[in-house]
């Protein structure tokens, strides 16, 4: 859909920069993500996608920016909105299960709704995560990659406008991790949130995204579809960062 005035992206982030001890860390982001749509911000280690991610998830403060979901300012130059006003799902690497809580209570965690259409949802997760029956275990009693469905279905549950997910595949075994991301990636797409996704691993970027935003020291220096961020690198140092896929 073309976006105008009238008809903003989910999500909006406008010259986004934040420094830590004077120096540079998030240096004058812009980026924009469509319901419905995966955008993965892909760079090396350090170059400051965690901390774009934070700061859109409300637990970061910037010091210049504005970000908007749906055309409504959820930070600006007046205006910051914690993170439990802005209607954002988080997965992180960890996943980050409450290890007392059975998998049904997380991801009823989020649900304010009341208890019949709480315990409609979370049937319709684990359905859609394929966990019938496991609602009534505990986290420690499941794999990696049944937890980290649990964490997915915990973050989808209260419907989030934008899913931020922090490398979320990098705890799982390699042999796993293809698998889980098409099923993830399938789940989102039934979802319908704007997705960011941040990762360091170029063939997830591939595998997973609508456009690939390529960060280096707190800038994007290249976006695009991953055909063409694959096929017409913007410069060397763009081109040896996919050098080591086949
Ligand atoms: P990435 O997720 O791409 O690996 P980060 O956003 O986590 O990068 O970090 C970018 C840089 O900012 C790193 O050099 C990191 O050490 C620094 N940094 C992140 N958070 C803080 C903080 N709270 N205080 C000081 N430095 C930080
Ligand atoms: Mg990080």
């Amino acid at each position: 859909m073309p976006q105008s005035p009238a008809n903003p992206p989910r999500l909006k982030v406008e010259h986004l920069t934040r420094a830590f001890g004077g120096t540079p860390v998030v240096d004058d982001v812009s980026l924009d993500v469509a319901a419905g749509q995966v955008a993965c911000l892909l760079g090396p280690s350090g170059c400051g996608k965690s901390t774009t991610l934070r700061m859109i998830a409300g637990v970061e403060r910037p010091d210049r920016g504005r970000i908007a979901f749906d055309g409504q300012p959820v930070s600006d130059e007046r205006l910051f909105q914690p993170p439990e006003a802005r209607s954002v799902g988080l997965m992180f690497q960890d996943f980050a299960l409450f290890p007392h809580l059975t998998v049904a209570q997380n991801v009823a965690f989020g649900l304010r709704s009341g208890r019949d259409e709480r315990d409609r949802r979370v049937a319709e997760l684990l359905e859609r995560v394929n966990l019938v029956g496991y609602g009534t275990k505990h986290p420690h009693q499941l794999s990696g990659g049944e937890q980290q469905r649990v964490a997915l279905a915990r973050a989808l549950a209260p419907r989030p406008r934008v899913m931020l997910m922090d490398e979320p595949f990098s705890g799982l075994d390699n042999r796993l991790r293809d698998g889980i991301r098409d099923t993830t990636l399938e789940i989102l797409k039934e979802e319908g949130a704007a997705v960011l996704l941040v990762t360091h691993e170029p063939d997830e970027a591939l595998r997973m995204a609508d456009e690939i935003l390529l960060m280096r020291a707190g800038r994007i220096v290249q976006r695009g579809s991953p055909y063409n961020i694959y096929n017409a690198p913007a410069d060397r140092a763009a081109a040896a960062f996919f050098s080591d896929i086949n």
